[in-house]
């Protein structure tokens, strides 16, 4: 199974991921015209900035104490991982969200009613709402693709594909080290 993995320590927080995603689901085949499209084509991926949390321990840490000693500040993509049980799926009252044979969380725009209970129900903050078609939007892996356009974009390897053995399909890593 393919997932997307976060190496923390190579994020610049230059947002070329985010560019190569709307670029990607734009109606336009070149940067320049998809700039022009409107509404403008929108990413499926978002820069975050948070506190870097690496174990149990600082996660249970007493809030004004990691403030002060155990964060460390951590610029990561904040995107679908795909789970092995998807939350939103399971939200999802019209059939709107499933997961296919690959592993990847689909969403059928021609299903979706825009109710938000998938954006209430994954616990990533993953999925974002859409003002202009008044549905959601998400991660589709750059179905077609065998690297997404944010992985290919990605110049310091902070965005990459990795193939997982485990069926749970969850990388420890990104356990570990991403944020809530
Ligand atoms: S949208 Fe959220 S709950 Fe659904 S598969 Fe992606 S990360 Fe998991
Ligand atoms: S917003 Fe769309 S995809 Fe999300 S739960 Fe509602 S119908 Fe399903």
């Amino acid at each position: 199974m393919k997932k997307i993995k976060i190496n923390l320590d190579k994020c610049l927080g230059c947002k070329a991921c985010e560019i190569a995603c709307a670029r990607e689901h734009a109606s336009s085949e070149n940067l320049a015209d998809a700039a022009k499209e409107n509404p403008k084509p929108k990413s499926r991926i978002k820069i975050q900035r948070g506190i870097r949390i690496r174990n149990e321990e600082e996660r249970r840490a007493p809030f004004g104490e990691s403030k002060k000693k155990l964060p460390k500040k951590a610029v990561y993509a904040l995107r679908c991982r795909h789970c092995s049980s998807p939350r939103c799926v399971d939200a999802c009252i019209t059939g709107a969200l499933r997961k296919d044979k690959e592993g990847v969380v689909i969403h059928e725009a021609d299903k979706c009613v825009g109710c938000w209970m998938c954006i209430m129900a994954c616990p990533y903050g993953a999925i974002k709402r859409d003002p202009a078609s008044k549905i959601i939007l998400k991660c589709d892996f750059c179905l077609g693709r065998y690297t997404p356009a944010c992985v290919e974009a990605c110049k310091t390897d902070a965005i990459v594909v990795v193939e997982v053995d485990d069926s749970s399909g969850i990388l420890v890593e990104e356990v570990v080290e991403e944020i809530g």
